[in-house]
């Protein structure tokens, strides 16, 4: 049998990049795949077509990160779709970068509500459904352990945030035989981060690997944790960045 056949698992921002690396992987290891979207409906669509079509079962779900109605919603949803829920991915997020002085109230409000408050109001309303070998991984990045470049004050702070959620659920759900782990992607290519994008070249250049990664690399972690390798792993910040934080 595949490693996740029986699960269930919700993937935030399952529309696009690495999100959609992650549906499909998981759905190819024999998951049930519930993926969230805000506007991305179609794309969302064609992520699950691409599921079914390989004989698995897929469901998307509008929820804006922003809107904690939404958010719960989705949860409920996938719930009562596939009957439970073992695996949450918390991989929606945004990026905004740009000098300090420049970043506005609007911009803050934003990220932090996409990519810190959406987290963790999905894992509170994940954690009532989730059972012994539950799974939490939420999507960091590298540039929560690195700072190698100037822009990233709001960005970084948003992503090191997940650090301090991810250990304490580890703690708090620990006695319930669930798992909440952290994986820090690099430099990925996807629409957020192009790798002919103007960037790239200095991006990749602060790797080890001098290169971009793929979000089936991304995804390779993910179902590692997801999985059965993933058992004793909690609380941890996995890095797949070709070497950025080194
Ligand atoms: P993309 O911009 O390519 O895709 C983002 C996904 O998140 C889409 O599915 C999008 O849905 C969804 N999303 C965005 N905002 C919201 C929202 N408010 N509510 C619900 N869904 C939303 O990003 P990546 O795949 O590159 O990034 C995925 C994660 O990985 C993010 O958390 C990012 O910070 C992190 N990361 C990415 C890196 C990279 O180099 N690419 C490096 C390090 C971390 P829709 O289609 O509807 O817009």
């Amino acid at each position: 049998p595949r490693p996740l056949a029986g699960k269930a698992a919700l993937v935030t921002g399952g529309s696009r990049g690495i999100g959609r690396a992650i549906a499909l992987r998981l759905a190819a290891d024999g998951a049930a795949v519930a993926l969230t979207f805000r506007s991305g409906q179609d794309q969302a669509d064609q992520v699950v077509k691409e599921i079914e079509r390989a004989g698995g079962h897929a469901w998307a779900v509008r929820a804006d990160s922003a809107d904690a109605e939404e958010i719960r919603a989705s949860v409920a949803g996938a719930v009562d779709r596939f009957g439970r829920l073992d695996i949450l991915v918390n991989n929606a997020g945004i990026g905004v970068l740009g000098p300090f002085e420049g970043i506005s109230l609007d911009d803050v409000d934003r990220v932090l509500w996409t990519n810190v408050r959406a987290p963790f109001l999905t894992a509170q309303a994940a954690a009532a459904h989730l059972t012994e070998g539950g799974r939490i991984i939420s999507i960091g990045s590298c540039m929560a352990e690195r700072v190698a470049f100037p822009g990233g004050t709001l960005y970084a702070t948003s992503k090191a945030a997940l650090t301090g959620l991810t250990k304490t659920l580890a703690k708090e759900l620990g006695p319930r035989g669930i798992t909440a782990n952290l994986v820090h992607p690099g430099p990925i290519d996807t629409d957020m981060n192009p790798a002919d994008g103007e960037s790239a070249a200095m991006q990749a250049g602060l790797t080890a690997l001098g290169a971009y990664g793929r979000g089936s690399d991304v995804a390779a972690t993910v179902a590692h944790l997801a999985g059965d390798g993933g058992r004793y792993i909690t609380g941890a910040s996995i890095a797949v960045d070709g070497g950025f934080a080194v």
